[in-house]
């Protein structure tokens, strides 16, 4: 069998073994709801205490702040739909061009609705405009939602900064943490964070189970009605065992986070150093310094970003392209564009991320295939451009 050199933990990542032996026995057989008042129940009301203070304990949160939701993506719309009702004059929303399509996406159905959604600029570094951000937020701001890391670039945005600054002006604040949870330190007790989205499955947990942080003493209306779980704030039977994988990950997370920052970085630093030495021209995109430490999008000049995802994965090499696919054709990045790449510039940028099982020696194996492949695909683009026709003369 081929062998998988997967560098693609920014879009997910395994569920770890640690996290698995947890959630099996849930899965199989203590099935219990989490409700009901029998002995099977109790228990599984016990997994799901036991869990929220391990999330609690990652995000330096109270466990009583933690709601379980199914996703990353819920959690960002539940924190903006809610300070929209609980802040009925309000009309406006702000945000950043860099944003994940669950903010991005939701601020297109707001504005049909007849809410103004803004989204302020980024630097060629990727970083926010926070002159911007300052003039535009008023009175009318029901919420300022931006993430603290990006997916594509790793870039931090400087959110206890900016949320100082909102407290200030008494404007609510929502961080989407989905991509820096488990890779970054958080201490949101002391931060001025009303609203913070998490997701399981980018630091080894399962998929289909998130959480969204609501400070307390944060008014609050929950998103999907129903029954009263999470204590009347997201109705809906707990997903038992994904819950407790998202647990036992934060757990697993927390065990060694600034050894494994280290290592990351360390990791990131061979290979980006070793990639810029070659004779590519390769350029990062982003800070080079303020950003996550599993995360690399590069910009290889002349080369075909689509081409190159396509021909390292025959070669069992998983990584992302800086593009989204829309309706099957290929929209340069919206992060990239933001950031003021040409087009053509953003098609040609890649991204690989790193996790917690990439070694030196999967990034040694991942180098040389990945300077052989850029030496084909240019060759190959030479050879093309030979043989297109020429001009025919003038008369
Ligand atoms: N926010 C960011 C920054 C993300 O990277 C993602 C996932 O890629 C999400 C939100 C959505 O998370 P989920 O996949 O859990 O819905």
């Amino acid at each position: 069998m081929k062998q998988t050199y997967y560098l693609d933990y920014n879009a997910t990542t395994p569920v770890a073994p640690e996290v698995w032996q947890q959630m099996e026995p849930l899965l199989r057989e203590q099935y219990g709801n989490p409700s009901s008042v029998h002995h099977s129940g109790k228990a599984a009301s016990k997994v799901v205490r036991q869990a929220r203070v391990k999330v609690a304990e990652l995000l330096g949160a109270d466990e009583r702040e933690i709601i379980f939701t199914s996703c990353g993506s819920e959690s960002n719309n539940a924190a903006i739909r809610s300070a929209l009702a609980t802040n009925p004059g309000k009309k406006q929303i702000v945000t950043s061009r860099v944003e994940h399509s669950s903010v991005k996406k939701l601020g297109k159905y707001l504005t049909e609705e007849g809410y103004e959604f803004y989204e302020v600029g980024v630097t060629a570094q990727g970083f926010l405009n926070i002159d911007e951000l300052r003039h535009v937020v008023s009175e009318k701001t029901a919420i300022v939602s931006l993430m603290l890391a990006n997916n594509e670039t790793g870039v931090f945005f400087p959110v206890n900064e900016i949320g100082g600054f909102l407290k200030e002006k008494g404007i609510m604040f929502h961080v989407d943490g989905v991509q820096a949870v488990g890779k970054h330190p958080l201490n949101l007790k002391e931060s001025p964070v009303d609203f913070f989205s998490a997701s399981a499955h980018k630091l080894y947990g399962p998929k289909g189970i998130g959480c969204l942080y609501v400070k307390k003493n944060t008014p609050f209306r929950p998103f999907i009605a129903g029954g009263s779980q999470e204590r009347g704030r997201r109705a809906g039977t707990e997903n038992v065992a994904g819950i407790a994988g998202f647990g036992a990950a934060c757990e697993l997370a927390l065990k060694d986070l600034p050894e494994e920052i280290q290592r990351l970085k360390s990791l990131r630093r061979y290979f980006e150093d070793t990639l810029m030495k070659g004779p590519h021209g390769i350029v990062v995109n982003g800070d080079l310094n303020r950003r996550l430490p599993t995360t690399s999008n590069l910009r290889f000049p002349g080369v075909d970003g689509e081409s190159l995802l396509m021909a390292l994965d025959q070669k069992g090499i998983c990584i992302s392209s800086g593009s989204a696919c829309t309706s099957g054709s290929t929209e340069p990045s919206h992060v990239l564009k933001a950031m003021g790449l040409t087009d053509d510039e953003s098609k040609s940028s890649v991204r690989f991320s790193f996790g917690r099982y990439t070694t030196e020696e999967t990034i040694r194996e991942v180098l040389v295939i990945l300077q052989d492949t850029l030496g084909a695909l240019k060759e190959s683009s030479k050879r093309n451009r030979l043989m297109e026709p020429r001009p025919e003369a003038a008369f």
